[in-house]
């Protein structure tokens, strides 16, 4: 059990309150800006960045994420390239292709849109990337830099998180923070990434036992666990800072998150939506990690070629 207390609050001010909503397309609008001229930079020294995404197959959600994450970077001044695949595709083929991605000039970051038909390992595609290249944080090189603090890739949905907490200068040192759902991609950085910002962070996931006793005691909870509705308000400390990374197709066509937004944002204090809450922040960081790597190769800065395979 987590150490904390519940709500200071009297029921007189947390009956009135409404939680401010932390508007991710507002906060991503303001770093893209920054992040153009950074690339403006860059362009001035002869070097435009450049990200390939790789998708195979014609999983349509798939299809309008990479259309996005293109967009995005077309919006910011970062070329992107396009490798389409069939559904049948040979695994060496991809393999094949990020060899030659890992040593090309004009690109400076690599993905590979998930998911992968069943013929692909994960882990050996995400293993081939370059760890110079790996702006989607996933490469083991830049999974174990999360441990001790120095990834140079964070991945990009909990990097995003952090920058929305930051942007509303939410303190995190000493905080009791919830992580409802333990995935690679998610969860267990958006964990690593909070306790090296000195928060006392607990992560729950599907086989934790009474899931309410734990998110009851968090001052920031954060949720990505892709269940609708499986945080309400009940489960919420008064005052809470309240993250949800879901993104939930209901059978209606509506797009939901994994939160009660309209319960608990009656209790917590600051609440992301969805969508326009951590989905723009997830696109924005990519292109971040991106100029990023651009920047670190203008910069001669090579310290992970040992790092890749
Ligand atoms: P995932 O790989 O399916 O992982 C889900 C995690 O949630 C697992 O750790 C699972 O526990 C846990 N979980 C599932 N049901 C639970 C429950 N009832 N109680 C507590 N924990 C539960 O999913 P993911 O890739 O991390 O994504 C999670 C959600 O975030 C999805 O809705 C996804 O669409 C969304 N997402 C959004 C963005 C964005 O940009 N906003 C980016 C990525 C993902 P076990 O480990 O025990 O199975």
């Amino acid at each position: 059990m987590l150490c904390g207390t519940t709500s200071a609050l009297t029921p007189e001010v947390a009956d009135k309150m409404t939680a401010k909503i932390i508007d991710g397309v507002a906060v991503s609008g303001s770093i893209r800006a920054e992040l153009k001229e950074r690339v403006a930079a860059l362009l001035a020294k002869g070097m435009r960045p450049g990200l390939a995404v790789i998708v195979v197959g014609e999983n349509p959600a798939s299809a309008v994420y990479v259309r996005n994450k293109m967009r995005a970077c077309e919006q910011v001044g970062i070329s992107s390239f396009r490798y389409a695949f069939p559904a049948d595709a040979e695994p060496e083929q991809i393999l094949n292709l990020i060899a030659d991605l890992n040593i090309k000039d004009d690109v400076h970051g690599i993905l590979v849109q998930l998911p992968l038909p069943s013929q692909f390992s994960i882990p050996q595609i995400v293993r081939t990337i370059s760890a110079e290249k790996d702006v989607d944080g996933f490469h083991l090189y830049n999974m174990g830099g999360l441990v001790v603090g120095d990834t140079v890739f964070p991945p990009c949905t909990p990097y995003g998180v952090v920058k929305l907490l930051e942007h509303e200068s939410i303190p995190l040192e000493g905080k009791n923070v919830v992580v409802v759902g333990a995935s690679n991609i998610v969860g267990k950085p958006m964990a690593l990434m909070l306790m090296q910002r000195d928060a006392t962070v607990c992560i729950c996931h599907a086989k934790t036992r009474d899931l309410a006793q734990f998110t009851i005691l968090a001052d920031i909870l954060v949720v990505a666990a892709g269940q609708p509705n499986l945080i309400v308000p009940q489960m919420v400390k008064t005052g809470a800072v309240v993250i949800d990374v879901g993104i939930n197709r209901l059978p209606s066509g509506k797009l939901v998150g994994d939160v009660d937004f309209e319960g608990v944002r009656k209790k917590a204090s600051y609440i992301t939506p969805v969508p326009g809450g951590v989905g723009p922040m997830t696109v924005t960081m990519l292109l971040a990690n991106t100029v990023a790597s651009a920047e670190r190769k203008s910069n001669g800065i090579r310290s992970l070629d040992h790092a890749t395979s």
